[in-house]
């Protein structure tokens, strides 16, 4: 049975699926009995199951993947490259089915879940110029009559982990620049959002992808396991929360693979008494309330140079962010939707209670918005702390919700020695009309990606995405020409085709 007529059997609507299955060598696969279940955050119950893998089932899609390496790899990078061609249109076709799921097994709004969709597709568009990035290099005449090149083959087997909250975009930083270097991949994405990408392994199909190139395995930290040990798996991409991250690299490392681990962060926005504050307001709005917070790249600590921009800066963000529209990602016109689960909502109003009880000032309270109790979704409205010291748990921690915290400091310098204080170093950015001061602060910053007068610095995909401390394990950042050197394989080949002439013996070392 396909996917599409598993489909037609159901009686729910969206183009859902009341179980989510395996994609494994070319097909949907239901295979044992352990199912978790799948919510809509904004009902706040279960709307679907999810199958999990267990240990044969893991096997099972290794063993695809493994299958289906040989003719991969062989295939010219051209024919691949046609494929993500395909893939890449029928994305923008089903776009609209895509973002749904996403929204409905999310809660992020619409809206948010299209620019998700968007920004994945851009990778799509990166991978499909692999024939130029594979070329390689050459040197004619290295040697006497020795000519040397350097080639850049496929891993084999690649594993992809990838968390709750970019059901699409994240998967698609990694799977489609895997495959069109030549590796067969197992995604194996979050159980709470597993649909989206039973989707793209359908419409990877549907391009033309050879059965087995592409599996999803749905699962937990059992599946994890089997790939983080399985020897045909030989790299591993990892997208999570720190504490996972750390584990999966040490795990996969010391099984001789490759890993790239992206953990969790705590992006800091410094805002200098010059900055153009209309705009500063605007942008922080965005970047600390979007997708309620759920994001690697959000902003949760605004850093005020001076009381003055401070000040101005907590009335202006806190009227806004009281009448913020809250409620489910499917209704049009919403600025935010639930939070993906009810654990995850208690922990992040958990935080509430104790920056208060730390003595931040909560100028904004989102456990007081009505559709918090109201409703069995699992919403909370914005959050405003001021007065936020590194003491606190509200500083330290990444709270991964819609609560902004302002501290405030006395200087530029000051800014800078707060942000390299803090363990994480995904994202930061600096609002300022200051060239001088946005360069002192881009250059010293131990910060992966900086924004200056940009508030999500996430980069377009022709440059490679990473942080830096404990936002990032492994040497190579995700998609972009990182994604390219992560994927693949250096070979360096040299090569003579002696004359007639006998070249004699050498004992010493080649020169
Ligand atoms: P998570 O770490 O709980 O889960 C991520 C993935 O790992 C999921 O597929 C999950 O099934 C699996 N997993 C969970 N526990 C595991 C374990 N013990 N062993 C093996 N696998 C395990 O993360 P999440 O809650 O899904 O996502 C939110 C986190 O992801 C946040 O910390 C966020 O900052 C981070 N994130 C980081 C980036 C980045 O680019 N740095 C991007 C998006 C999200």
């Amino acid at each position: 049975m396909t996917l599409s007529e598993a489909e037609d059997k159901t009686e729910s609507h969206h183009h859902q699926l009341v179980l989510v299955p395996h994609f494994i060598a070319g097909e949907p696969l239901v295979s044992g009995d352990c199912y978790l279940p799948v919510e809509d955050p904004a009902l706040g119950h279960e709307i679907r199951k999810v199958i999990l893998a267990d240990r044969s089932v893991s096997e099972r899609a290794i063993m695809a993947a493994q299958d289906a390496l040989p003719a991969w790899r062989a295939t010219p990078p051209a024919k691949r490259a046609q494929i993500m061609f395909r893939f890449k249109q029928l994305l923008e076709r089903d776009a609209e089915i895509i973002c749904s799921l996403i929204s409905e097994e999310h809660g992020k709004t619409i809206e948010d879940a299209r620019g998700e969709l968007k920004r994945g597709i851009e990778n799509v568009d990166y991978a499909c110029g692999v024939q130029e990035l594979l070329k390689g290099e050459y040197s004619h005449d290295a040697g006497p009559g020795i000519d040397t090149w350097s080639n850049l083959q496929s891993v084999g087997v690649v594993a992809g982990i990838t968390p709750f909250n970019f059901p699409a975009m994240v998967p698609l930083w990694m799977f489609p620049m895997a495959l069109a270097c030549g590796n067969t991949f197992i995604l194996k994405p979050s159980e709470q959002v597993p649909s989206a990408s039973i989707r793209m392994a359908e419409l990877l199909h549907e391009a033309g992808l050879p059965a087995g190139v592409f599996n999803v395995l749905q699962g937990d930290r059992e599946a994890v396991e089997v790939l983080i040990a399985a020897p045909e798996v030989k790299a591993l991409s990892f997208v999570g929360s720190t504490p996972v991250a750390r584990a999966i690299y040490e795990g996969g490392t010391r099984h001789g693979k490759r890993v790239q681990a992206l953990g969790g962060a705590k992006n800091h926005a410094v805002v200098m008494p010059d900055a153009d504050i209309d705009n500063a307001v605007e942008a922080l709005l965005g970047a600390a309330y979007g997708s309620a917070g759920e994001r690697c790249m959000a902003i949760s600590v605004a850093v005020c140079v001076g009381d003055a921009v401070a000040d101005e800066l907590i009335v202006r963000i806190a009227d806004r962010a009281r009448d913020l529209r809250i409620g489910p990602g499917l209704q049009p016109g919403n600025d935010m939707g639930a939070l993906i689960n009810r654990g995850h909502r208690e922990r992040v109003a958990g935080y509430l209670e104790s920056g208060v009880v730390d003595g931040a000032e909560l100028l904004v309270d989102g456990r007081d918005h009505p559709l918090g109790t109201e409703s069995e979704g699992y919403f909370l409205g914005a959050s405003l702390f001021d007065r936020v010291t590194p003491d606190m748990s509200i500083w330290q921690d990444e709270i991964f919700g819609p609560v902004l915290c302002v501290v405030r400091v006395e200087s530029l310098d000051a800014a800078i020695a707060l942000i390299d204080s803090h363990a994480y170093g995904n994202g930061t950015c600096i609002f300022t009309r200051d060239g001088a001061a946005a360069r002192q602060f881009a250059d010293s910053i131990e910060v992966g990606m900086v924004g200056i007068n940009v508030p999500l610095p996430v980069p377009v995909a022709s440059h490679s995405f990473g942080g830096w401390k404990s936002s990032l394990f492994g040497d190579l950042h995700a998609y972009g020409p990182d994604a390219v050197r992560f994927y693949t394989r250096r070979k360096a080949i040299s090569q003579r085709w002696p004359g007639s002439a006998v070249v004699s013996a050498q004992f010493s070392f080649p020169s």
